[in-house]
């Protein structure tokens, strides 16, 4: 027996990909346009190039280290993100249509498949 149910699951998930030219539509960091670095299943987070960094102290363990600050990107919430389509160029919704038992991505503005 197949397991339907899997088809749909994390739904979310599916809407982004790695390498996905997305535009941050809510927060302190609302209207900047990055790629997508990581996708986070479990946190439902995105990871967006030099999007959201904040600095970080290590503390150096031992006397011959010296302690530094780095930069990272922090991760942010699934719905402060929009798609930017990269056939219509718009900030879209992704929208889904069924070929083959396979959900493929399509933009909601254009139709085209992403
Ligand atoms: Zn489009």
């Amino acid at each position: 027996m197949k397991n339907q149910k899997s088809r749909f699951d994390g739904g979310i998930i599916k809407k982004f990909r790695k390498g996905d030219e997305v535009k941050v539509v809510a927060g302190k960091e609302k209207g900047k346009k990055a790629k997508v670095e990581k996708v986070l299943h479990k946190e439902g987070k995105l990871l967006i190039e030099g999007v959201n960094l904040y600095k970080k102290h290590l503390k150096a363990k031992s006397q011959n280290q010296k302690s530094e600050i780095i930069t990272i990107s922090k991760p942010l919430p699934l719905a402060n993100i929009a798609l930017i389509c990269p056939k219509c160029h718009k900030q879209t919704r992704v929208g889904f249509k069924i070929e083959k038992s396979q959900a493929i991505r399509i933009c909601r503005k254009c139709k085209a498949e992403i």
